[in-house]
């Protein structure tokens, strides 16, 4: 058998272990954040109608730049942009991607202040870009003098937000993000993936664009629109931005069936959005009931739960796959990460808790 140590692979690629969380068929999935309502009826009749119309054309190359997709997306923001400061692609990680390709790169250096989503340094090391970790503050707060020190510190040329954060699920102050483009040398990209989950008061980097042009906003549909398996994000930014990531995408990267649903998608975006103030609820339901049973837990403005079960989180882990619920470890020594859907898998979760706590039937 041919292993990998048999191949020419790049060195900063060796012994290095590929994104991978668990995708096991165990009756409550609750540990890669999707939205756990399928999509409703009406939304996969305009889908499959959307989907249709494209077909007999599947001959020709799809717009390469995704105007009307990108209008749309526009639309939907808000904020007065318009589609020339939008940029779609295969989820929000491909988007992240095609920046760290256009402004990061051999020689160059990406930071993210940790515990933070783990694709950032991976993307960072399948780019060549070298990835520094900065840690964040107390209970993983991050404040404006913190974050400028790291900047001070490291000089990145790509600075990763990651604003509501993940594993953590709080939202970031927006003098934070101010205060770190204030001080950056190069890129700012906040990830905004659980944007439509925050709190009340929780302010958009999407606020702070105008006169920024080195401040990026990386959104998806994967989150609150229910839209995973569709695959697309997509970016705010100044139109220098947009063009800066069109020199390195690849030719046709959305396929005209991305593009299409993910319009139709859009349309219907009132009956997507209304699973998310219920998934908040169950979001809001975990915090208090873990808190109640004495658990820390840290604020949440997404659509999971970061708590602390203490000791080895592992065996906490493997412990709840038993009860048949599966939740993140996301490596954070005694903590662990669950993500809100349904009611019945809030229930089941909180059983499964009482449970292995010992307090359980
Ligand atoms: N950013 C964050 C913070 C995430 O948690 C995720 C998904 N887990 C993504 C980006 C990527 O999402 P997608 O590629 O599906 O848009």
């Amino acid at each position: 058998m041919t292993g990998l140590d048999d191949l020419p692979l790049r060195d900063d690629l060796r012994g290095r272990s590929p994104y991978g969380a668990p995708q096991l068929e165990v009756p409550v999935r609750l540990n890669t954040n999707e939205n756990s309502y399928p999509v409703p009826e009406p939304v996969v009749e305009a889908i499959s109608k959307a989907l249709a119309a494209e077909l007999r054309d599947l001959n020709r190359y799809p717009d390469r730049d995704a105007v009307a997709l990108r209008a749309d997306l526009a639309g939907y923001l808000g904020h007065g942009l318009t589609g020339e400061q939008v940029w779609a692609a295969n989820g929000s990680n491909e988007i992240q991607q095609q920046l760290l390709q256009a402004f990061g790169g051999p020689g160059r250096t990406a930071l993210g202040f940790t515990p933070a989503y783990s694709m950032h340094p991976l993307l960072a090391l399948g780019t060549g870009t070298r990835w520094v970790p900065a840690p964040r503050g107390v209970d993983f707060g991050l404040t404006a003098d913190e974050a400028v020190a790291q900047v001070r510190a490291h000089r990145p040329d790509v600075i990763f937000l990651c604003s509501p954060n993940n594993p953590t699920g709080t939202a970031l102050d927006p003098a934070v993000i101010t205060a770190v483009l204030d001080a950056a040398p190069g890129m700012v990209i906040v990830d905004e993936a659980y944007a439509e989950f925050a709190r009340p008061g929780t302010v958009s980097a999407l606020a702070v664009l105008p006169g920024h042009p080195r401040l990026v906003v990386t959104r998806t549909m994967s989150k609150a629109f229910g839209f995973a398996g569709g695959r697309l994000g997509y970016l705010a930014a100044d139109p220098a931005v947009v063009a800066a990531v069109q020199l390195v995408r690849l030719p046709y990267h959305l396929s005209a069936l991305t593009q299409a649903a993910a319009r139709a998608a859009l349309a219907h975006r009132d009956t997507l959005l209304g699973t998310v103030s219920a998934v908040m609820a169950q979001r809001d339901r975990i915090v208090t009931q873990l808190r109640g049973r004495g658990l820390r837990v840290a604020d949440s403005d997404a659509n999971f739960v970061l708590f602390e079960v203490g000791g080895d989180q592992s065996v906490a882990w493997r412990a709840l796959l038993d009860q048949g619920v599966l939740v993140r470890d996301v490596g954070l020594p005694g903590w662990l990460r669950v993500t809100a859907g349904t009611v019945a898998e809030t229930d089941a979760f909180l059983a499964a808790m009482d449970k292995i706590s010992g307090e359980g039937p």
